[in-house]
């Protein structure tokens, strides 16, 4: 028997579109594995959320609203996990894999001397063991890795590989005591706004990228954002146009970057390099907008329109618009 526990990501009480995914999958692993499914939820506005939570069919939603959760780097969030995972047992551990999860799951791998799986699209049960499929190379490849003589596995998901669904009984929520702990050193002193933009960009289920080929900053604010609230999504971009300084490197997508599964994942001037596409290509439909029709990106979109962005991208905005209206 495993329990499956989900740590939850939130700002403030905002969370992620993922956090109701990974709640449904806590309840379908949990009934596979013959056990009960946990959140936890962490920090500032944690006790509303866990109300909100109530509504997923968790069995229980441990709470500490905690100001050291947001006062000091990660540590009093891996003391709260870690506290959790040894009161509940054996169990699988799920994060969104997001910079916040991958930044929480390596460290609870160590303390939890757990397996670990990440960018999870999938999971199967073997022989009463949670087997977790990865796509790795980019897609190319498929994994499928089982945790072994571990009594934790934590696992990292990919945002919108799993579907969200409500109802449930009503999760008990529980008060979490707060771990001992040796003192907090790493206090946060300030936090930029540019961090924020990763909520938007890896859960939109539309993504609008520009690269190169915009030729300076100006582009990505006065045709692609209008582009991209047309179409109720998010900008993003290519590293080409990050290392330039056009955008924040929270907007890039790639190897380097961030992976991200939209519903309609729209390029503007990008090529198409490999480092790019391992980051964008699970998109549902890809469109490609280049002036060169053999640009490598033409391989694997579903539609390519060949021209010049600037003319392009303004037409089919007002469209969008008036197809709205
Ligand atoms: C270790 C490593 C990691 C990397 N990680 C990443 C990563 O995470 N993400 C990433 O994106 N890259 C990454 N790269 C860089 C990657 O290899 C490419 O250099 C980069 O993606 C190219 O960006 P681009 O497509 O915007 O620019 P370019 O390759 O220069 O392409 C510009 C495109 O714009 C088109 N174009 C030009 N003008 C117009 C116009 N007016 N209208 C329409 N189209 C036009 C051109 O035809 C061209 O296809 C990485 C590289 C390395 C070595």
């Amino acid at each position: 028997m495993q329990h499956v526990i989900e740590v939850v990501e939130h700002r403030g009480g905002q969370t992620r579109k993922v956090t109701f995914e990974l709640a449904t999958q806590a309840r379908q692993l949990a009934d596979k594995l013959g056990g009960t499914a946990h959140a936890v939820v962490l920090g500032n506005g944690a006790a509303q959320l866990a109300e909100n939570l109530k509504t997923y069919p968790l069995d229980i939603v441990h709470v500490a609203e905690d100001p050291d959760v947001d006062l000091f780097l990660i540590d009093p969030t891996i003391d709260y996990v870690e506290s959790v995972a040894r009161a509940t047992g054996p169990s699988v551990i799920l994060l969104p894999n997001t910079m916040y999860g991958r930044d929480v799951a390596s460290r609870l791998v160590a303390r939890l001397d757990a397996g670990m799986a990440a960018d999870v699209t999938a999971f199967e049960i073997e022989s009463g063991r949670v087997a977790c499929v990865a796509p790795k190379l980019g897609g190319v490849t498929i994994t499928t890795c089982a945790f072994k003589d571990t009594e934790y596995g934590v696992v990292t998901a990919r945002p919108n590989a799993f579907p969200a669904q409500s109802g449930g009984k009503g999760a008990r929520v529980e008060q979490i005591a707060k771990p001992q702990s040796k003192p907090y050193v790493m206090r946060v002193e300030n936090e930029v706004e540019e961090a924020s933009g990763e909520l938007g960009l890896e859960e939109a289920p539309v993504v609008v990228s520009g690269g190169r080929g915009l030729g300076g900053p100006e582009p990505f604010a006065t045709l692609l954002k209008p582009l991209a609230d047309a179409l109720g999504g998010a900008v993003g971009a290519s590293r080409a146009a990050a290392d330039a300084g056009w955008v924040p490197y929270s907007l890039q997508i790639g190897q380097t970057g961030k992976t991200v599964s939209p519903n309609l994942y729209i390029a503007v001037g990008i090529s198409g390099a490999i480092q790019h596409k391992v980051g964008m290509r699970s998109a549902g439909t890809i469109v490609a907008i280049n002036k060169d029709a053999s640009a490598p990106i033409a391989e694997f979109s579903d539609l390519v329109v060949v021209g010049d962005a600037f003319s392009i991208i303004p037409e089919l905005t007002k469209l969008i618009e008036a197809e709205k209206g």
